[in-house]
């Protein structure tokens, strides 16, 4: 029997993109999968159809009220919960230089997904992981390690991310580990369009491609069987991280 058959995970984000890649390599490998968005309960329920015994739970993971309702919920459904994926974000292109063309509402919506939503997930999930011996893992960005990203806020909530998972990692263990994915240019929804940036990785990634969603959901999987690895922010990015 797969050993991972008998374990329950949240992943937030699912419908789409990386979030889907994640949890459906992760259900391909045993786990028993709650999948989670945002006003997407018909590609939630779409997915399911597909995905028998997976869940899928409409949460806003930016509220503490909406990450508490997907964690009962989730805990609910499986009995238990030890690993989550915080993987949820939005991001929005905005030159660095335009500091004009970034208002409040903007720096305030990412920040409370990107951000504040692995936190709300953390901090609703912490007694059940503490109990499996689980873990978290958070999906950061090259943009939280180096001087690029989509805007600047969006750089800067994954930094936060990315030092979050560090906090994290400290101050639950030993029962939860804590690691954290960074991406580079991954083919996605999110990104599709932007040209201008899928030609710079296409010339000069030492991969010289695009990131698949497959890609990230092999590191998930990878570092979530790494038994004596927490804290550690793996870059998934084609190399992009040495230029
Ligand atoms: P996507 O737009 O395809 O998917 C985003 C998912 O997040 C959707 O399922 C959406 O419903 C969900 N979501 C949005 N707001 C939410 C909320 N408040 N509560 C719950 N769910 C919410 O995006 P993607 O490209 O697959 O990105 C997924 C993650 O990967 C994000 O955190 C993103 O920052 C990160 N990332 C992406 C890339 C890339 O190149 N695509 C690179 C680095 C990091």
């Amino acid at each position: 029997m797969n050993t991972e058959s008998t374990k329950a995970v949240i992943v937030t984000g699912s419908t789409s993109g990386i979030g889907f890649a994640i949890a459906s390599r992760l259900y391909a490998e045993g786990w028993r999968v709650t999948l989670n968005g945002y006003r997407t309960e018909k590609e939630g329920a779409d997915l399911c159809a597909k995905m028998p015994g997976a869940d899928y739970v409409d949460a806003d993971v930016s509220t503490s009220d909406g990450a508490a309702h997907l964690v009962k919920t989730a805990v609910a459904s499986f009995g238990q919960l030890d690993a989550v994926v915080n993987n949820a974000g939005v991001a929005w292109r905005i030159d660095h230089s335009d500091l004009d063309a970034v208002d409040d509402e903007f720096w305030d919506k990412i920040m409370a997904v990107n951000l504040k939503g692995p936190w709300n997930v953390a901090k609703a999930a912490r007694p059940h992981l503490a109990r499996s011996s689980g873990q978290i893992i958070n999906n950061a960005s090259l943009a939280g390690l180096t001087t690029t990203g989509s805007s600047i806020p969006y750089a800067v909530s994954k930094a936060g991310l990315v030092h979050l998972t560090h906090l994290l990692a400290k101050a639950l263990g030993p029962e939860i580990r804590v690691n954290a994915v960074a991406p580079g240019y991954i083919d996605t929804p999110l990104t599709h369009e932007w040209q201008s940036v899928r030609d710079y990785v296409e010339d000069n990634a030492p991969a010289r491609r695009l990131g698949d969603p497959e890609d990230v959901a092999e590191a998930v999987h990878g570092v979530m069987k790494m038994g004596y690895v927490s804290g550690a922010i793996i870059p998934v990015a084609g190399g992009l991280q040495v230029l």
